[in-house]
């Protein structure tokens, strides 16, 4: 049966049912208006609700995010402090604590995960010094405590506040671990009450410049190792133009054969007023100024022209190139060292790029999308200072690595620790399951070279062998047209270096001597 109805001007027609759907569809609409409009008030009242409880909270003295007391209340707290220290003797130290690298976590995980991790970090803190007005959040990601004690105390505090800061962090489902800096000041040996504060933060900033993960106490040279450091970012913009930067190189060799397996290159910076500087100190300057880009893209492309020239001697090694983290946040990284590559005519598996622990397991989407691109291109990846970290084995499973570097400081503690050795044999037997060669970097001694080979250690890499030098050094003491001195050496590198990569023969293990480097 047809549906009666009327025509409308747009010529419509309007049945019983039209009239019914439309009906609906007003309701839907009128209801979803009506949603958007609750939401949005509830949304207004909220946003009212927090500004009311931050408002609420500065009243009270209190961090609106941290929940612990604002600066000033500290303040307050730490002149009654240093009074009640005149009075009885009693010295009091205040320490000053940064995050690690908190720029980068929030760079990765984004600002109200950071905020969580603030939370989370101050937390901790109190569980260390207690709840009462003895820490605060001064800004951003860093905190002040006060603890009564002479130094020795102090840095006991900081100790116990590292190892409270060293259990992981649950972060948006992650596990994350974090490390801090810590600078200390003494009243009334570093200052009056209002220097203090100023003080301790210098010292904590010499630490992070130092590498972080660590405290140190105030020293007065502190303000003219500040002025020092804006001088050496300025002059560090300036070296690579300047032609003042240049790679050493350190093999690894075989454990058995003392072949050379490959060349790490090293940076170094001559600076013309300073000498040479180390890169534990320009690198991390390089990195929280913005330079690291520039200077890594440099490293790839000498490491990639010394590789060529190398090649060319008939001298077949592969060449390591240190990536740092943020290199790896880079995103035309893997395109640089590919243009870098095939300029030079090296097959990618000929570079390898060591990568620390720390970076590789951070396992975010910008990581594994590097690594991906590091598997696709088909680059030879270590997994350097391996040990330190705290490494997942599905992690590690995952990454496309091809090499593990163990940690200085297991090598170095192999002689008398038996903990570090059964970490070592840890690290080789996990390593060979997931069919990674395994190198020990830092071999200083016999005994520690002994024990490695005798944890089946794949390759060797420290000063028994050879310390970081100019690739021409490299070259020259692997030839004939080494020194006299250096002649008497086995010549096992020469023969290693300068033939095709046939199996090395198994000779003896024996120490060679260390290089002309720095
Ligand atoms: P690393 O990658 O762990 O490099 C090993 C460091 O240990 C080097 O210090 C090397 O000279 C030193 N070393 C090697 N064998 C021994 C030994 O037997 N005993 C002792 N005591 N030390 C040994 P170096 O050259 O001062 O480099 C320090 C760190 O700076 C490197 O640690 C690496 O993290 C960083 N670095 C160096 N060059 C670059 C670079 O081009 N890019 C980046 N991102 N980092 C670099
Ligand atoms: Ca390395
Ligand atoms: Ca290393």
């Amino acid at each position: 049966m047809r549906d009666m109805g009327w025509i409308t001007a747009d010529g419509l027609l309007l049945t019983g049912t039209n009239l019914l759907l439309l009906a609906l569809l007003a309701w839907a609409l009128l209801g979803a208006l009506l949603y958007l409009r609750l939401t949005r008030s509830r949304n207004r009242i909220r946003n009212h609700l927090s500004a009311a409880v931050t408002q609420l909270d500065k009243l009270r003295g209190r961090d609106p995010l941290t929940g612990l007391i604002t600066r000033p209340e500290f303040e307050l707290a730490l002149e009654e402090a240093t009074l009640e220290c005149d009075h009885t003797g009693v010295p009091l130290a205040l320490l000053y604590l940064g995050l690690d690298d908190f720029r980068h976590i929030n760079e990765l995980h984004g600002h109200r995960e950071g905020d969580t991790l603030l939370v989370q970090v101050a937390r901790r803190l109190t569980s260390v010094v207690g709840s009462g007005p003895v820490v605060c959040r001064v800004a951003g990601d860093e905190f002040a405590l006060q603890a009564p004690g002479d130094a020795v105390d102090a840095a006991h505090t900081a100790e116990r506040i590292q190892a409270a800061l060293q259990q992981p962090f649950e972060l948006a489902g992650t596990k994350l671990r974090v490390s801090a800096s810590l600078g200390i000041a003494m009243y009334p040996e570093h200052g009056s009450r209002p220097r203090l504060l100023a003080h301790a933060a210098l010292a904590m900033r010499a630490v992070k410049l130092a590498g972080g993960a660590s405290h140190g106490h105030y020293d007065p040279a502190m303000g003219f190792d500040q002025r020092n450091q804006a001088e050496l970012v300025r002059d560090l913009r300036l070296a690579i133009d300047r032609g003042q930067l240049q790679l050493y190189y350190q093999p690894k060799v075989d454990a058995r054969s003392l072949q050379i397996t490959a060349a790490e290159a090293l940076l170094r910076w001559q600076h013309p007023a300073r000498g040479m500087v180390s890169p534990a100190v320009f690198i991390p300057l390089a990195e929280r100024h913005g330079l690291i880009g520039a200077l890594g893209n440099w490293v790839i492309a000498e490491a990639c022209r010394q590789a060529g020239q190398w090649r060319e001697q008939g001298l077949r090694m592969r060449v390591a190139v240190n990536l740092s983290g943020l290199q790896l946040r880079q995103d035309d990284l893997v395109q640089c060292i590919e243009a870098a590559l095939r300029q030079h005519r090296i097959p990618a598996e000929r570079l390898t790029c060591e990568i620390t622990e720390s970076v590789a397991m951070e396992d975010t989407t910008q990581t594994r999308a590097a690594f991906e691109r590091l598997r696709l291109a088909g680059l030879h990846v270590s997994i350097d200072d391996f040990g330190t970290g705290h490494s997942s084995l599905a992690t590690l499973r995952k990454l496309p690595a091809a090499e593990l570097k163990i940690d200085r400081a297991f090598v170095t503690d192999l002689a008398s620790s038996a903990e570090a050795r059964s970490i070592a044999q840890a690290i080789v037997q996990m390593a060979h399951t997931l069919d990674l060669r395994v190198v020990a970097e830092g071999v200083e001694t016999e005994a520690q070279r002994d024990i490695l080979l005798a944890l089946e250690c794949d390759e060797l890499q420290g000063f028994l062998f050879a310390r970081p030098m100019p690739a021409q050094a490299l070259a020259l003491w692997a030839s004939d047209d080494r020194s006299e001195s250096s002649r008497s050496q086995p010549s096992v590198f020469r023969a290693s270096l300068f033939e095709p990569t046939a199996p090395a023969p198994m000779i003896d293990a024996r120490p060679g001597t260390q290089g002309p480097g720095f």
